[in-house]
């Protein structure tokens, strides 16, 4: 019988970052126990990605959502311990740099079952970014550090953590080449009336975008401005930031702007691959902008992405009206040029998460 690994995630990108790696262990025979911290919990955030991605229903679910950074990660430390306790599994996987993450970490790492972290090194610099400082507490708690591309890599040969570091690729690459193959983007993108190529896919919901109404207001004017129609599956933060701060009525008003649910990830990949244009300040939407083909306007200013920012792929906002919009149209023209290209040079091959799971074997399951 092989033994027990345990999966702890809470929120959306977290559920597309497990699918492939859980999809790698199931096929080599392990027991899979998968934590929901309950961080995100609307059947369009949550459950629908379980469903749509294949992986197993979670085993748990301790249904901590909202609070303070502290009171969240706090939280999901106490409902956690007895559950990791309860199955004691020979290691445990943890993805990206929420809240949740960290607090699986910490509480983990407490109980001296080794870690593995997918998705290592990544480092934007401001660490008032809140995302930032979990990146950092949880590769220091962790015993394997997958590092999605080599700019990672470095990062955590920098912070003296070479010697458990490795190079495997972005599972987010092998989730985006694998479910692409399962889309029929034409009829998923003609069920919200736009056409391929004509129009732009928009997300925010970062909350240095969200949590100033001034901010808010200086994106609806930009979006107004946009000549094109721009689709919006919009994060429910957004949506109710945009309610509290009596903005949703002037948002649904403006005409070229299209304000629909969170979609599901095959949804997604249609929409991305099929827009002309993608503004987000997602880390992981800005990033799959490369695997879809279609050039990215990204909404903070921190380097993301640097590699695609280097190649021109990733371009920031520069929150003057005017500029951005003139920017906003010449990446546009410049696409319909055929200035495209999408290949995985800098996330890998597509085959992350056999790396993570070889390694994984290699290293700490012996
Ligand atoms: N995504 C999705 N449906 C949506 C919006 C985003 O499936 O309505 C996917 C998107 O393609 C990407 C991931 O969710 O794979 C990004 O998640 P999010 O923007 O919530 O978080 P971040 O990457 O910024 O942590």
């Amino acid at each position: 019988m092989k033994r027990t690994v345990m999966h702890i995630v809470g929120n959306r990108p977290q559920f597309i970052k497990l699918a492939p790696v859980s999809r790698e262990l199931r096929k080599r025979g392990y027991r899979e126990i998968i934590v929901h911290t309950g961080q995100h919990f609307d059947d369009n955030m949550s459950s629908m990605f379980f469903r749509q991605l294949d992986i197993p229903e979670p085993d748990q679910n301790l249904h901590v959502s909202g609070g303070s950074h502290c009171k969240m990660t706090a939280k999901i430390m106490m409902r956690l311990e007895d559950v990791v306790i309860k199955y004691y599994p020979q290691i445990v996987f943890v993805y990206g740099d929420t809240n949740s993450t960290l607090a699986a970490a910490l509480v983990v790492r407490k109980l001296n079952i080794p870690i593995v972290h997918v998705e290592a090194g990544i480092r934007t610099g401001v660490y008032e970014n809140p995302e930032e400082a979990n990146r950092i507490f949880v590769d220091h708690a962790s015993e394997l550090l997958c590092a999605p591309d080599k700019r990672s890599l470095d990062n955590l040969v920098q912070e003296g953590l070479g010697t458990k570091s490795y190079f495997t690729g972005d599972v987010m690459c092998d989730a985006y080449y694998n479910y692409k193959n399962q889309v029929d983007a034409k009829a998923l993108i003609s069920k919200y009336g736009i056409k391929e190529k004509e129009y732009i896919l928009m997300t925010w919901h970062r909350q240095e975008n969200t949590s100033d109404i001034e901010r808010m207001c200086q994106i609806l004017r930009l979006v107004e401005n946009i000549n094109k129609t721009v689709i919006c599956p919009m994060h429910p933060r957004t949506y109710r930031k945009l309610k509290d701060y009596k903005l949703l009525g002037k948002a649904k008003e403006i005409k070229n702007f299209h304000i629909i649910e969170p979609v599901g990830y095959l949804e997604m990949i249609a929409l991305s691959s099929n827009s002309c244009l993608i503004i987000t300040d997602s880390g992981g939407l800005s990033k799959e902008s490369y695997f879809a083909g279609v050039k990215c306007l990204y909404m903070l200013d921190i380097d993301v992405w640097v590699d695609l920012e280097s190649i021109g792929w990733i371009k920031k906002l520069t929150w003057n009206n005017e500029n951005d919009i003139s920017m906003i149209h010449d990446i546009i023209n410049s696409q319909m040029q055929g200035n495209r290209s999408n290949n995985g040079m800098f996330y890998g091959d597509g085959h992350a998460s056999e790396k993570i799971v070889d390694l994984t074997e290699k290293t700490i399951l012996l």
